[in-house]
């Protein structure tokens, strides 16, 4: 399997076989390895091209190998993907699932706007991973419903989206929240100079992947 040479955690590998992926896509190819090592990464992708997985599985193996990996999940998630819309939140979700399907104890939360509050201010007790939509993440972290300090990756989806949807105050106040963040990995079809200067508040030296 070509996923093998990365050295993925063996529940990551077996969620791969599983998914029926036998050769990770050009964007896999470079941003896991790049991931992986840790820093911040923008990178261009489109849809189709196997970004989903590109992103989570290099975030999720790093949670997976944090030492005695006690999933202190009281302390809020250590992976947050931001997406620009519901249904993409969705589709990362399910994606998320399946990848951490063998993994122990790494739960999913979806939080995005236009649902009730209650389920998934439930659903977030004990999940690692949140997958949101921005308005009803900052909704809830101002309602003290999620707490952002331990993140730990942070991810961008389709960034571009997301600036034509008005999100760029929303991305910088939860950016701020994240105060533990290590890791910023931000995806975008294009690296027009209004992404690049939305990176320039979100990042740190970013390394570029141009695929
Ligand atoms: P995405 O660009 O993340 O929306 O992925 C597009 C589709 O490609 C999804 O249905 C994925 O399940 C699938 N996919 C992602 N990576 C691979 C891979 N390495 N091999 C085969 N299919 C993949």
């Amino acid at each position: 399997n070509g996923f093998a040479a990365f050295g993925l955690a063996q529940p990551l590998l077996r969620a791969i076989e599983s998914l029926g992926f036998t050769q990770p896509t050009p964007v896999q190819r470079e941003s896991i390895p790049a991931a992986m090592k840790g820093g911040d990464w923008m990178v261009s992708a489109q849809t189709g091209s196997g970004k989903t997985a590109a992103f989570l599985l290099p975030t999720i193996n790093i949670l997976l190998s944090e030492a005695n990996t006690k999933l202190n999940t009281f302390l809020g998630p250590r992976i947050l993907v931001l997406c620009p819309t519901r249904e993409l939140a969705a589709q990362v979700a399910a994606d998320a699932i399946n990848i951490v399907r063998h993994a122990r104890g790494v739960r999913i939360a979806t939080v995005v706007g236009g649902m009730p509050f209650g389920k998934q201010i439930a659903a977030l007790k004990g999940a690692s991973v949140v997958i949101a939509t921005p308005g009803r993440l900052l909704d809830l972290a101002n309602r003290r419903q999620i707490r952002l300090d331990h993140v730990a990756s942070l991810i961008v989806d389709e960034a571009d989206r997301m600036l034509d949807l008005g999100f760029s105050e929303d991305l910088e106040a939860i950016h701020k929240l994240c105060e533990a963040r290590s890791q910023t990995l931000m995806f975008s079809a294009t690296f027009a100079p209004r992404i690049m200067q939305l990176a320039a508040r979100l990042m740190n030296e970013p390394g570029r992947l141009e695929l």
